[in-house]
């Protein structure tokens, strides 16, 4: 037995000096966000410089490696320029799927909630276990809906969003339309605001999609968002009648939609 460690422990020391690890399997996402999973999924460590995973009896911390290496990065500029603390939310299940609550997408490992509300604050910002688990995320809007809360929404968040939106391996960023309103003020004309797009919910937290990774072939991709900045009539019609009728019909649950069938693949991986 010991023999075997040893030569395992070198082959592994042998073959990571080629820049390979024989041993790890390789990941691989199948469908799409709302349809899909990941095999050999990596978790989020439960926490690292700048973030910290709450909720963790969920264990929704697996995701892609691009996704996984996206938030610590993100911690560590959040860490390096006195943004605050990323509070984890969401990300997928350990071979994704559909879950059996909170998110019809997370389900191939791209997706990851980040709160709102840890950001633009001061001091030691670690919660501890059950602060952790029973963890309430605040909402950055007033109570009627109508205009975000100054109070709770800072000009910091905006400078967390703008350099998740930065990495290039992002391809899109859901945000209530009032935050992304508030964004086009903060940084008007600015490219990368096409990736924000502005959606339902989301004043709690904001949501990374990142796109298929190369090396998944059967990642379904979404088309990448138009390259205007989405800050003129495109966001105006959140505001409209016709938006509010549709979020009244969306919240009154008129019609479930039928749910999008899994692949073949995550069936089998699921179990299902
Ligand atoms: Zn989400």
């Amino acid at each position: 037995m010991k023999t075997f460690l040893l030569a395992a422990v070198s082959l592994g020391l042998f073959t990571n000096l080629w820049g390979a690890d024989l041993a790890a399997e390789p990941v691989e996402i199948y469908g799409t966000y709302t349809a899909g999973c990941i095999c050999n999924a990596t978790v989020l460590p439960a926490q690292g410089r700048g973030y910290q995973v709450v909720r963790l009896k969920r264990q929704r911390y697996f995701g892609h490696p691009t996704l996984i290496s996206l938030i610590e990065d993100l911690g560590q500029q959040v860490f390096a320029n006195d943004w605050g603390i990323l509070y984890i939310g969401d990300l997928s299940q350990k071979t994704g799927g559909p879950m059996p609550n909170g998110h019809a997408s997370h389900q191939n490992g791209l997706d990851a909630d980040i709160m709102l509300m840890g950001i633009g604050l001061k001091g030691d910002l670690f919660l501890n276990e059950t602060q952790r688990e029973k963890f309430k995320p605040q909402s950055v809007l007033n109570k009627t809906f109508t205009d975000l809360d100054l109070r709770k929404w800072h000009p910091r968040h905006g400078e967390v969003i703008r350099a998740a939106a930065s990495f290039t391996r992002v391809e899109r960023i859901f945000v209530h339309p009032l935050i992304k309103r508030a964004l086009c003020r903060q940084f008007a004309g600015e490219k990368w605001l096409h990736k924000i797009r502005p959606w339902w919910g989301h004043y709690q937290h904001f949501h990374i999609r990142l796109a298929c990774p190369g090396d998944s072939p059967h990642c379904v991709s979404q088309p990448e968002p138009p390259l205007k900045t989405g800050c003129g009539e495109d966001l105006n019609w959140w505001f409209s009648d016709e938006a509010q009728q549709t979020f009244r019909k969306k919240t009154k649950g008129s019609k479930t939609p039928q749910k999008p069938s899994l692949p073949p693949q995550c069936l089998k991986l699921l179990g299902i």
